[in-house]
């Protein structure tokens, strides 16, 4: 009797299992060089099939688009025979494309993605680089290069910044159902505390809908220009006479030298647009960046130009531009920087000038009760570590 029952079991357990299993689910990575196509053929997927398949995508997704390491999820039946059923892949952030076997044919759709917003507070103290300090304390690696764009309108890195300075970070991260980030979300407060300045800003949507970052009386932190046009850089030489590194006569320096590593990014100072980018005399790999209100500023030495940089193009304040490099008449890696006005080559750390623009009393009246409750969010985010 009782092997009956075990024997009973088995079988049923059987059936279970055959009825679980007889997709296999798997995760694909698509290798350097290689496509969709060979990814699926490495699986052993019948030609046919593979050729439906793709095309069923591609009413959905660019099939050109497809990148090495991108992740592709797909479920295969063994049993009668091999049969693709299902692949899915990444197509945005919050979404992904679906191809499925529907009995007879390939179909595909656009799936979106349920993201829950979660805040992400960092707040710490800078020991030993603004970068290091800033990642320790759980800051994502792209929000600290968006806080120091935001941050480089009030503080010269160069000279500003001391050990023991403090700083406070919140954020919104996007998550899937299984936990991991699909994207991080602009930064909502930002704050640095140094020997020159107090600093607390604020992320808000004006009523035409633009982001920007504020102070706590709601002033524009928008300069028209960036005080530093690059990331971690020392000044290596300021503005005026000098004796000439590369031929020793005395002449004048007629911009700031910006030492770091090679290919550092450069930061286009402010938004403008491009007049020229490319081989210019002493400066080796140029650009040339036309601004509002007379201004211009010019890179010099550069290694590689920014994706997408060639003249005529408009470029936005902090927008990465080009990379350090030591082209043209140059004695090893680093920035010439030069601010042009009205024509007439001006010392860069003269430049001063207002906030670009002020909130309406309707705005100011929002802009306090975001503020508010930013304040109290980070407040009981930093109570519960
Ligand atoms: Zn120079």
């Amino acid at each position: 009797m009782r092997h009956v029952l075990a024997k009973c079991i088995i079988i049923l357990s059987m059936l279970i299992t055959a009825a679980l299993l007889p997709a296999e689910e798997k995760e694909l990575t698509v290798p350097k060089g290689g496509n969709l196509s060979s990814l699926l053929r490495d699986e052993e997927i019948p030609g046919q099939q593979i050729a439906e398949a793709t095309k069923a995508l591609s009413a959905h997704y660019n099939l050109k688009h497809i990148y090495p390491n991108q992740k592709i999820l797909i479920k295969v039946e063994n049993e009668p025979e091999k049969r693709l059923m299902e692949m899915r892949l990444s197509s945005d952030y919050d979404e992904d494309v679906v191809v499925k076997y529907n009995g007879y044919a390939y179909e595909s759709y656009p799936e979106k993605l349920s993201l829950r917003m979660v805040p992400v507070a960092a707040e710490g103290s800078i020991e030993s680089s603004f970068y290091n300090d800033m990642s320790a304390a759980g800051v994502a690696g792209s929000k600290i290069m968006e806080l120091f764009r935001i941050f480089s309108f009030d503080v010269d890195f160069q000279r500003d910044i001391r050990k023991g300075d403090r700083f406070k970070v919140l954020y919104y991260d996007f998550v899937k159902d299984d936990g991991t980030v699909a994207k991080h979300g602009p930064v909502a407060y930002a704050a640095l505390k140094t020997n020159f300045s107090d600093l607390n800003l604020y992320g808000f949507v004006t009523d035409s809908n633009e982001y920007d970052y504020y102070n706590s009386e709601g002033k524009s932190v928008r300069k028209t220009l960036l005080k530093t046009p690059v990331a971690n850089a020392r000044i290596s030489s300021t503005y005026g006479k000098r004796t000439n590194p590369v031929y020793g006569y005395e002449s004048f320096h007629k911009g700031l030298d910006f030492a770091a590593p090679l290919n550092t990014p450069i930061l286009a100072s402010g938004s403008g647009t491009v007049e020229l980018a490319g081989w210019f005399d002493i400066y080796g790999n140029c650009i040339i960046l036309r601004h509002s209100n007379g201004y211009k500023t010019l890179y010099g030495h550069m290694n590689a130009y920014g994706k997408g940089i060639k003249k005529g193009v408009r470029v936005k304040q902090g927008q990465i531009i080009g990379y350090i490099g030591t082209t043209g008449m140059s004695t090893g890696p680093h920035l010439h920087y030069e601010v042009i006005f009205n024509d007439v080559k001006i010392n860069p750390a003269s430049v001063k000038s207002p906030p670009e623009r002020n909130l309406t009393k309707n705005e100011l009246e929002r802009f306090n009760k975001r503020k508010a409750q930013i304040d109290e969010l980070f407040e009981n985010l930093k109570k519960k570590d």
